[in-house]
């Protein structure tokens, strides 16, 4: 039988979470309003985040670690509770938050950065038990964080393009190269880096990359400068350098020239984490469309009253519709079929990114002026919406997966 119910227990924990909200993190975000709410404040001179943001998401992350929020979704060996609160968890409570919340800073720092870039993340299976021991806590209480190294100057979509090499030096490795666009950067004490060990390998598409964590020591491994997208007046984005960092052998994360399969293991659960963003914003955009639509007036009357502006209200609720049932049904594959879904997994991904772009667009069409105001956010959430269609694999290769796999006879809606 299919239930399409919210189970209670996810009930309960989406009602812990808005609990914690209003119990540890409203207090923080009246405390440092004036940076929260001002660009000009959030980041600094370089575009770097202002140091009393740095401040506020560090409370934020350790309270969340504290009430047990932060490795909810972490991988069960190294101590987080994924197994509990697999895709379909992650899909519903993501949901929520961003439904009632839209898009919040504060909020968003509850949950380690795409669920793999940071945190206990997939990408660390595999670790030298020694430096498990020694980091492995640390991630766990929110003390230290980590970012997601893959991505180069010439190697985004064709990660065999990289560069960036790692060579054995007695019971040590030497990495050299750049990494490019790399979230939370600035901020993490270690890169999961990803680098060339055996270039044949890497020729022949067969392997070849392997994935080493590198302490950012500030001078041979260290982000240079932060990359302001999207209007913004600084991001979290940044470029890494890396010259000559001599990590020892325990800092290998699993196989030697099997790190390519690492990398995409992760990205699998962040493509869900992205897809119920879509969902929670685009329903928050959708509830702001529809009271203003009951309440501002035009030729005598309140704007829902207009065909044309209904017709758009009943676009956004199609495609968001759309849009969450497939999420639920990807989710639902993940945790019950064996083979991971790759064909879903990258549907989801294109469709939802898409989705809130029309979405938003139309909600601040709805606002007329007024959406257009920083008042209303919803530019903001537009722009950010506008950013998703890129990382974690661009729309045209979530399409030529989907057309691979269709080619290769998946032709299943089931
Ligand atoms: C906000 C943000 C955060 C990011 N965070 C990280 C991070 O933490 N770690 C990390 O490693 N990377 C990160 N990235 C990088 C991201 O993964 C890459 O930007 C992405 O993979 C695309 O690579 P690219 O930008 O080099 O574009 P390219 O690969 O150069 O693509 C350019 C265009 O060509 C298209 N294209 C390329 N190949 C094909 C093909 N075979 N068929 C059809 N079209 C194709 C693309 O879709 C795109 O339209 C982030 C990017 C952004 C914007």
């Amino acid at each position: 039988m299919i239930s399409f119910q919210t189970p209670e227990e996810m009930k309960e924990v989406i009602a812990a979470l808005y609990r914690f909200i209003e119990v540890e993190v409203e207090p923080l975000r009246k405390k440092y309003q004036k940076e929260l709410e001002n660009e000009r404040y959030f980041y600094d001179e370089n575009g770097l985040y202002a140091e009393r943001i740095q401040e506020a998401f560090k409370q934020v992350r350790l309270k969340s670690a504290k009430a047990g929020f932060y490795t909810m979704f972490g991988v069960p060996e190294l101590g987080g509770s994924g197994d509990k609160f697999g895709p379909i968890a992650v899909a519903l409570i993501y949901e929520a938050i961003l439904k009632k919340y839209g898009l919040d800073p504060l909020v968003m720092e509850i949950f380690p950065a795409g669920l793999f870039t940071d945190g206990l993340t997939p990408a660390l299976l595999g670790m030298h038990p020694e430096t498990k021991d020694e980091l492995v806590p640390r991630i766990s209480k929110g003390e230290i964080t980590l970012c997601f190294g893959l991505s180069e100057p010439d190697a985004g979509s064709d990660v065999w393009a990289m560069k960036t090499k790692a060579v054995k030096d007695g019971d040590h490795w030497i990495i050299n190269g750049t990494k490019q666009w790399i979230t939370n950067a600035h901020y993490a004490q270690y890169g999961i880096i990803f680098a060339v060990t055996d270039p044949d390998l890497v020729a022949k598409r067969k392997g070849g990359i392997t994935c080493f964590l590198v302490p950012f020591d500030g001078k041979t491994c260290v982000a240079t400068s932060s990359i302001p997208y999207m209007g913004q007046l600084g991001s979290r984005i940044a470029i890494v350098s890396i010259e000559n960092a001599r990590v020892p052998e325990k800092n290998m994360i699993g196989d030697l020239h099997q790190g390519f399969g690492k990398a995409l293991h992760g990205v699998d659960i962040g493509r869900i984490v992205m897809a119920s963003n879509c969902i929670g914003a685009a329903q928050w955009a959708l509830d702001k469309a529809i009271n203003y639509a009951n309440e501002r007036k035009a030729f005598g009357v309140t704007i829902g009253n207009h065909q044309a502006i209904q017709v758009m209200l009943a676009d956004c609720a199609m495609e968001i519709y759309a849009a969450r049932n497939m999420v639920l049904h990807c989710a639902w594959k993940m945790e019950n079929q064996d083979k991971l879904p790759i064909k879903e997994i990258s549907m989801i991904k294109a469709y939802c990114t898409e989705m809130l772009q029309r979405v938003l667009d139309r909600c601040i069409q709805i606002h007329g002026a007024m959406g257009l105001t920083n008042e209303m956010k919803l530019e903001k959430v537009w722009r950010w919406a506008r950013t998703l269609r890129i990382p974690d694999g661009t729309t045209e290769i979530q399409k030529r997966t989907i057309a691979r796999r269709l080619l290769q006879g998946d032709t299943s809606f089931q």
